[in-house]
């Protein structure tokens, strides 16, 4: 028996459409054949289908419009409701009902917005309705998107806490170099940690037509495994590809979850902005790192941005580099008067207090 699984799967413009300028309802019947099968066996499916502006495109017969931000909107406003009512029509087949849900970085920023998101996900998948995600476009301006639906599906993976996420692009997955360039490109098969190395190569591979191509990608990878989650990039054309995924058989390009934290309020830490950073000392990033403790005021030596309590922050050391990052108990002022102090001082200096820790350990994420 299969342990039942929650797979994010994410299906890029470039393979919907096969690379042409309208969608191809043949390559979604293929993949919804295969999300039915998987559903049938009890895992739980989540699709993050682009497609809304091309289909957008398509249903007006391409109609010349200037490139706008507000032209983008008005297409995906067109496109957003023929492609869920192509999802609906394929799934019906297999019996199966799907709930659409289309978000913005706004809606996963603030931890209020994000259980809201989180619970209607979840309401859905224990309906057993496969939920079918987007981002909003016919509202999103640039300041509220984010942007890509790579990362956006990485959000959606920590969302439901999924234990795999898979990219389906059409390519067989990352290269060391543009295959399409170089008849030597090498694919890269397993990634247990993303470096500065990596993303150079990534920035130099392709995929497709998609929005972000592979830095996108790259970016969700990382956001998803630093989150305990699986990611697999690679082609939506190979035959049983979700069924491979599932069963753990190699395909394209794997990514190796790092531990997964079990707090959902820890989940929230890696999709939220950072609001601000605090610098520590050696001793604080000793405690931290090798004691897994809290930190303390006393350890803390700088601290740059504004933000309130309950933010999330990172915490760096004295050379820059972010060694975690965790849910802030001071605003940025408190924290300027209390840093270098004894926790026991803080309720002398400020006149009130929560707490001698300013970021919990329960509420922080060690990189
Ligand atoms: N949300 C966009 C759309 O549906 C696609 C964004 C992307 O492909 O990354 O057209």
């Amino acid at each position: 028996m299969e342990n039942k699984q929650t797979l994010v799967i994410k299906l890029g413009t470039s393979l919907l459409t096969g690379g042409s300028k309208h969608i191809k309802q043949s390559q979604i019947v293929e993949l919804v054949k295969q999300c039915a099968k998987q559903y049938k066996k009890g895992h739980r499916i989540i699709i993050v289908s682009s497609g809304a502006i091309a289909s957008g495109r398509e249903h007006l017969n391409y109609p010349k419009l200037q490139n706008t931000i507000v032209s983008n909107q008005l297409l995906a406003a067109v496109g957003q409701s023929k492609l869920i009512q192509l999802w609906e029509k394929l799934f019906s087949v297999y019996g199966i009902h799907i709930g659409q849900i289309l978000l913005t970085r706004s809606d996963l920023k603030n931890r209020k917005r994000f259980l809201n998101a989180r619970n209607v996900l979840i309401a859905l998948l224990n309906k057993g309705i496969i939920p079918i995600i987007n981002e909003n476009d016919a509202v999103a301006t640039d300041e509220i998107k984010v942007g890509d639906n790579d990362n956006l599906s990485a959000f959606t993976a920590i969302l439901s806490n999924a234990d795999n996420l898979l990219l389906l692009t059409d390519i067989e997955g990352l290269y060391d170099s543009n295959p399409h360039q170089n008849p030597n490109a090498k694919l890269i098969s397993e990634v247990h940690n993303i470096d500065n190395k990596l993303r150079s190569k990534a920035g130099k591979s392709i995929s497709g037509l998609g929005t972000g191509g592979m830095t996108t990608k790259l970016q969700a990878a990382d956001i998803a495994i630093q989150a305990g989650i699986n990611v697999t990039i690679t082609s939506g054309y190979k035959p049983n590809v979700i069924d491979s995924v599932i069963k753990n058989i190699h395909v394209g390009t794997r990514f190796y979850g790092k531990k997964k934290p079990n707090e959902t309020r820890n989940r929230w830490i890696f999709i939220a902005i950072a609001k601000g950073d605090v610098y520590i000392d050696n001793g604080a990033q000793i405690a931290i790192l090798k004691k897994k403790c809290s930190l303390l005021p006393k350890g803390i030596k700088k601290i740059k941005g504004e933000f309130s309590r309950g933010s999330v922050i990172h915490i760096r050391n004295m050379n820059g580099k972010i060694i975690a990052r965790g849910i802030s108990r001071y605003n940025s002022d408190a924290i300027k008067n209390i840093a270098g102090c004894h926790s026991k001082q803080i309720n002398q200096i400020l006149g009130y207090q929560h707490g001698p820790v300013v970021v919990h350990r329960n509420h922080m994420i060690v990189s």
